[in-house]
């Protein structure tokens, strides 16, 4: 056991929706509000946190947290004092710093004055709000089950509960979207003064209903000019109204970055609670059973909840560090790199650099690594190159 104490992200996982999104491979289930499967996952979450507190503080000593995000799934599926209730388990269990960033995802669906109200009380002070689009039109083909007016009010009763931090999620490239649909929704986001905003583009993951959809060929998507048009677009209006272009899909006010997704993209240890969460630790990362079920009955029996579990090597690390990293437009400092991993990337890198760099897709400035404007519209192709074969 050190003396010092751990800081550690903690994610907690929500698995349930109202209903299946269109595009949606997440780990989560369409179940009935409070169901007796809601209650039972909620108590085994609870114990879980416990549990898991009591583990760590065993084998690490004090556990800090800087930083809580509850994500799903829908958070606000559950009741505003059930959310209260967990992130009070939280707090009772570990030494949640007393800045924390605490932050909720929340869908338009299954949020009102009174849960936001309930959840600020508690100590949430970031809200994420799933809103996707506003048009309803293509709400409708995402089978989301809130329209842009319930969106619009749903960040109208954040702002009355108390939260000055607000992220907005939207999506691009969607079935029939076209440049100037993409626009009005940007428009109206701006227009709510939403402090930071997460862009997402569609993308068809398998076993989701627009995969089979695309595979018939019954979905109409904007090709990849397109697609590529709305993200400059994207990039060009929401800098040019102050936000600033943190990361490769985020955007925020001045102080308003995302502190618990900075712990991912610095590629830093985060322990995950609830059905199928991920944790990263120690060079071990794990999840969870992912079914709510079986997840209770295991927590019930005193087994331990690991399903996946891989040991990262150093070579893994050192890449996924790379890739993460470069997804900051403040860039990478190469001299975290050494610190941390005790290798030389211009060397060990030299051959992916060189090629990069001479493609004009990463830019080498005093010891900092970062992608070009023409790398960041090619971020996912460029940065795999950092991944090992
Ligand atoms: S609400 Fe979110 S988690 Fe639930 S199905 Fe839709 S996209 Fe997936």
């Amino acid at each position: 056991m050190s003396d010092a104490a751990r800081s550690l992200a903690v994610y907690v996982h929500i698995p349930f929706c109202a209903r299946h999104c269109a595009y949606c491979d997440f780990n989560t289930f369409v179940e009935r509000a409070q169901s007796g499967l809601v209650l039972e996952t909620v108590a085994a979450i609870q114990a879980d946190i416990a549990r898991t507190a009591r583990e760590l503080e065993a084998e690490h000593g004090r556990v800090t947290v800087p930083t809580i995000f509850f994500g799903g799934g829908t958070p606000t599926f559950l009741s505003g004092s059930q959310l209260a209730s967990l992130l009070g388990t939280v707090k009772d269990n570990f030494a949640v710093e007393p800045n924390a960033e605490i932050s909720s995802e929340a869908n338009p669906g299954s949020s009102d004055a009174e849960k936001f109200g309930a959840m600020r009380e508690a100590g949430f002070n970031r809200l994420s709000i799933g809103v996707q689009s506003f048009d309803d039109g293509l709400l409708v083909a995402l089978d989301r089950f809130h329209t842009a007016g319930e969106a619009e009010r749903a960040v109208a009763a954040a702002r009355e509960a108390g939260f000055s931090n607000l992220n907005l999620d939207l999506m691009f490239g969607l079935p029939t979207q076209s440049l100037s649909l993409w626009e009005t929704t940007l428009d109206r986001a701006l227009a709510l003064g939403t402090d930071h905003l997460s862009l997402y583009a569609l993308t068809l993951e398998p076993g989701t209903r627009f995969e089979r959809l695309h595979a018939g060929g019954r979905l109409d998507l904007p090709d990849e000019d397109d697609e590529l048009a709305m993200y400059e677009r994207s990039i060009g209006l929401l800098t040019a109204a102050g936000l600033e272009h943190y990361e490769v899909s985020n955007f925020a006010r001045p102080g308003f970055r995302s502190r618990h997704n900075q712990v991912y993209w610095r590629n830093e240890e985060y322990l995950g609670v609830g059905p199928g969460a991920v944790s990263c630790l120690e060079g071990r990362r794990w999840k969870r059973e992912k079914l709510p079920a079986r997840y209770a009955a295991k927590m019930k029996a005193g087994t331990d909840l690991a399903v996946e579990s891989e040991q990262l090597d150093a070579d893994g690390s050192l890449g996924e560090t790379m890739m993460l990293g470069l997804r900051l437009r403040d860039g990478l400092p190469l001299e975290r790199i050494r610190a941390r991993f005790g290798v030389e990337p211009r060397e060990r890198f030299a051959l992916e650099l060189a090629r990069l760099q001479s493609e004009g897709l990463l830019h080498l400035e005093a010891d900092t690594l970062r992608l070009t404007h023409r790398g960041l519209l090619l971020a996912n192709d460029v940065l795999a190159a950092f991944l090992p074969d």
